[in-house]
């Protein structure tokens, strides 16, 4: 085989190993914030206020970005470490998943959200409030609206 020959899966094999291995180190682009870590699922929290699009916080791989001023918000932490455990589970190709697949992103978002609601004081109206974000923030309106989105919130 000449050394220059290509193989196709030899390169998407690299591609995938160069972006899970660097993508931790995407929080080095936020020296000198406020940082955690996190070890279950492993991530490194970073708390900054300026965020992409105006979100309250967001996660990218095993990387969470928070507010500062929603530090210690538990609902919001654990939606977003339900993102990152995501990520582990289905080897960073969530990522992936998330961005091009209408239904992945619903149950992505679903789990995240479910999981969110465990830690909220009030129960039933953050399942209101969080059934409203699911249906209207998410681009999931041609899959779900806010009544199936309240029952897919609710208890088993
Ligand atoms: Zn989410």
């Amino acid at each position: 085989m000449k050394w220059y020959s290509v193989r196709p899966h030899v390169v998407l094999f690299t591609v995938f190993i160069v972006f899970w291995l660097s993508n931790p180190l995407i929080a080095l682009f936020d020296y000198g914030k406020p940082m955690e870590v996190n070890l279950s699922p492993p991530a490194i929290i970073v708390y900054k206020s300026d965020m992409f699009k105006g979100a309250t916080a967001a996660s990218k791989g095993t990387v969470i970005y928070i507010k500062p001023e929603d530090k210690g918000n538990l609902p919001l932490l654990h939606h977003e470490l339900t993102h990152c455990k995501q990520f582990w589970l289905s080897c960073g190709m969530s990522v992936f998943l998330y961005h091009y697949s209408d239904k992945f992103r619903l149950l992505y978002e679903l789990e995240a959200f479910r999981e969110g609601l465990k830690y909220e004081p009030d129960r039933k109206g953050a399942r209101i409030e969080y059934a409203l974000l699911l249906t209207t923030e998410y681009k999931l309106d041609k899959l779900i609206d806010f009544e199936i989105a309240y029952l897919l919130l609710g208890d088993k």
